[in-house]
């Protein structure tokens, strides 16, 4: 590793598994990026994203450089200052207020935000205007984990962390991609499985993927079966005897439901509707049952589901049957698909909870918020509207205005056609981002230039709760603003200057961690300076031993000077009596259902070099090169039966929209399934090349999260008009 004076260690801003990096700023500006091996995570190791990150830095072609508005939009954006902006969109938001109440004004932010700036527009709209409509895009992809985890284990609290990849024998990979979604970590696991032949990994996935196609078991499930097989693996370990009667006695509730749910169905009957071999089912929970480690991982096969919680408890029960949680190698491990989704949820950025996991329907936690924040006005008592909630609220005109900071719902939320029509209906909208990529920037009224990773400095958590410190490398272009500070002179503007007196994001991370003390995700000893120092820690992280800092929560054993490696390692969970909820899940799909006109089931996912909407990985020329178009996954028997070829430009018609693409004829994908990746938007200039067209709004009736892997669709060769 090259360092310099000019060199920085920063962290990955694309997937959750927040690899350490350095960047390496020479004397002209220019920009090189290796990875960081001395960070834990990723040890050296880049995907290919990673390597090329800091070209998206070094292109400046499309960045939003100046404050843009306009009184309507039919007029064209003007440029303005800052004060201009803020001014008016501060006397647009009290107006609304005014008129219609707190509620009618919303926020919807970005996994990709720091910690310090979903703390800060959690306090502005929460504690001083007075209404709970913040919420993020991560209630796209990680919100039924989080309520898996709440029921289950008392709190959204994942209690595993990477060094498991060595440690486990067998690993459960269920609804995901690691190889290309986070593949890092799946470099480290098919490198333990290569010193150690004997590991054994199983991948329950509809698609045959890169991940499946290096498991030793690909179960290929039919779309939305998983909580079937995963009860069917659970009749199987109780019938083996493969259970820890003591750990059920001993540590959890609710076995007896389970057992009964489990038992309703043979081994044969769940194997049918799966669409696989019992003798399959059956060599999954035998290497389950015999492993000394057994480690789940999943994403948004799971979560992305109309049933995503119910999936989540259904796998977690397997964990909780056979007691492989809190030791070495064992556990359910939820892999977050952005850099900060961990952050966001800690700081209380979904629009159900407060800082450090604090509820907003708990009358003690709002108080307790109140009275830290010295808010003018009473913490609502009811969540606020989530993500797809506040696009139906800006349809039919409950929702009057909303900031959209860093995401670009016009390509990721589902049924695109509505989104789009519900930003058009909207009174006021603000659009805070780093590049004029973002779909969204043609509906603004208020463009807000932010400035881009290595222009800002912060804090971030990834999936194995490893908080890390992003140093500011590079001024950022024009006049564009770090975040934090966006929002803190917004505030100002509002008349709340007092309480967002800041002038630095530190400030605002010491009074963040403050407000941690004493709860489950204590980081109450953590400053920027350790965290410079330390290169990160992993929560809860009450300081350092030898300065007298507290006990670690799980145990002392697995504390050590970064913090708490594994979570209830004295198997006492974060529930009321201590006993994790093992539940009988019930394993019907709710989807929309499949008929003659729309007869296959559609499913979107993720492709190897693009991450997301595309507005960073598609400015670079080689991640591009992979797989320059947006494709249709089509099995040969449901082709050939529609005289499809490969290659051939096919129409995807939904009940919501259509999009048009080429076929990809492959047997990855079932007969009776599609696959289409989700990053493309208007990026090629047709708004049919979004998967997101053909998606629906049904959610998780717990989590709110959207059934993005399951809609009903038709192919039709194209014809021309
Ligand atoms: Fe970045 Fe994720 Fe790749 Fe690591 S695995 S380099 S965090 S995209």
């Amino acid at each position: 590793m090259k360092t310099s004076v000019n060199s920085f260690k920063s962290t990955c801003c694309y997937c959750g598994v927040g690899c350490g990096v350095v960047v390496h700023k020479e004397n002209n500006g220019r920009l090189t990026l290796e990875g960081d091996v001395t960070h834990p995570s990723n040890k050296g190791m880049l995907c290919s994203k990673g390597m090329n990150l800091h070209y998206t830095v070094m292109d400046q072609s499309d960045r939003l450089l100046f404050p843009q508005m306009r009184l309507s939009r039919s007029m064209p954006m003007q440029r303005t200052s800052w004060d201009e902006a803020l001014e008016r969109t501060a006397a647009v938001f009290k107006a609304l207020i005014r008129k219609f109440g707190p509620d009618s004004v919303a926020f919807y932010v970005s996994g990709q935000c720091l910690t310090e700036e979903y703390y800060l527009v959690n306090k502005l709209i929460k504690g001083f205007i007075g209404s709970n409509n913040m919420d993020t895009n991560s209630r796209l992809c990680m919100s039924s984990a989080v309520v898996g985890y709440k029921l289950s284990l008392g709190e959204d609290s994942v209690p595993v962390c990477y060094d498991d990849m060595e440690e486990a024998d067998v690993f459960y990979v269920t609804g995901a991609n690691p190889a290309w979604c986070h593949p890092v970590l799946w470099r480290r696991i098919e490198a333990h499985k290569a010193a150690n032949p004997d590991v054994k990994i199983i991948c329950a996935d509809p698609r045959r993927t890169d991940t499946a196609r290096s498991a030793d078991l690909h179960l290929a499930i039919n779309p939305g079966t998983d909580i079937v097989l995963n009860n069917a693996i659970g009749r199987l370990l109780i019938e083996k005897n493969y259970i820890d009667s003591d750990f059920i006695e001993n540590h959890t509730n609710g076995f007896d439901s389970f057992q009964a749910k489990v038992f309703e169905r043979t081994t044969e009957e769940s194997a049918a509707i799966c669409g696989i071999a019992a003798s399959d089912i059956e060599l999954a929970a035998d290497w389950i049952g015999k492993s000394t480690g057994f480690l789940s991982l999943w994403t948004m096969g799971l979560n992305q589901s109309v049933i995503g919680v119910n999936k989540n408890l259904s796998l977690i029960n397997l964990h909780l049957i056979t007691g492989r949680i809190g030791t070495p190698g064992n556990g359910p491990f939820s892999l977050t698909g952005q850099p900060n989704a961990m952050g966001g949820r800690e700081t209380g950025g979904l629009a159900n909870i407060l800082p450090a996991h604090r509820e907003v329907t708990n009358p003690a936690h709002r108080e307790e918020m109140e009275t830290f924040w010295n808010s003018p006005v009473k913490i609502a008592d009811k969540p606020g509207l989530t993500a797809t909630e506040m696009f139906d609220a800006l349809a039919d005109g409950r929702l009057k205005a909303i900031w959209i900071i860093n995401t670009n719902p016009l390509v990721s939320m589902p049924d695109l056609n509505m989104a789009e029509k519900a930003l058009k209906n909207a009174r006021f909208v603000v659009v805070q981002d780093v590049s004029n990529r973002a779909d969204t920037v043609a509906y603004a009224d208020v463009v807000l230039p932010a400035a881009a990773w290595l222009e800002k400095e912060g804090t971030m958590t990834n999936a194995e709760r490893r908080i890390t410190h992003l140093p500011k490398v590079l001024d950022a272009p024009g006049e564009a603003l770090p975040d934090a500070e966006i929002i803190w002179r917004f505030a100002e503007k509002m008349g709340f200057g007092n309480e967002f007196n800041y002038n630095n994001p530190s400030q605002v991370y010491d009074e963040y961690v403050k407000v941690t003390a004493g709860t489950n995700v204590d980081v109450s000893g953590v400053s920027y300076d350790l965290l410079r120092e330390q290169r990160s820690v992993q929560w809860p992280f009450k300081g350092r031993k030898e300065e007298g800092g507290k006990e670690d929560l799980a145990s002392a054993e697995f504390y050590d000077s970064t913090g708490t490696k594994r979570l209830f390692a004295d198997w006492r969970f974060f529930t009321a009596d201590k006993r994790a909820q093992i539940f009988g899940v019930a394993d019907e799909n709710t989807s929309e259902p499949v008929d003659p006109d729309f007869p296959l089931v559609l499913t979107t996912g993720r492709i190897r070099d693009q991450w997301h909407t595309m507005t960073k990985t598609g400015r670079v020329a080689k991640l591009n090169q992979h797989i320059p178009q947006p494709f249709l996954q089509i099995n040969p028997q449901d082709a050939q039966m529609r005289n499809i070829s490969d290659g051939q430009l096919v129409t995807v018609l939904g009940r919501r929209g259509e999009v048009r693409v080429k076929a990809q004829v492959t047997e990855d994908v079932k007969p009776g399934l599609c696959f289409m990746p989700m990053h493309w938007g208007k990026i090629l200039g047709s708004s049919l090349n979004r998967a997101n067209n053909l998606t629906n709004t049904l959610v998780d009736p717990k989590s709110k999260e959207p059934d993005f892997k399951f809609s009903a669709v038709e192919v039709v060769a194209y014809q021309k008009p």
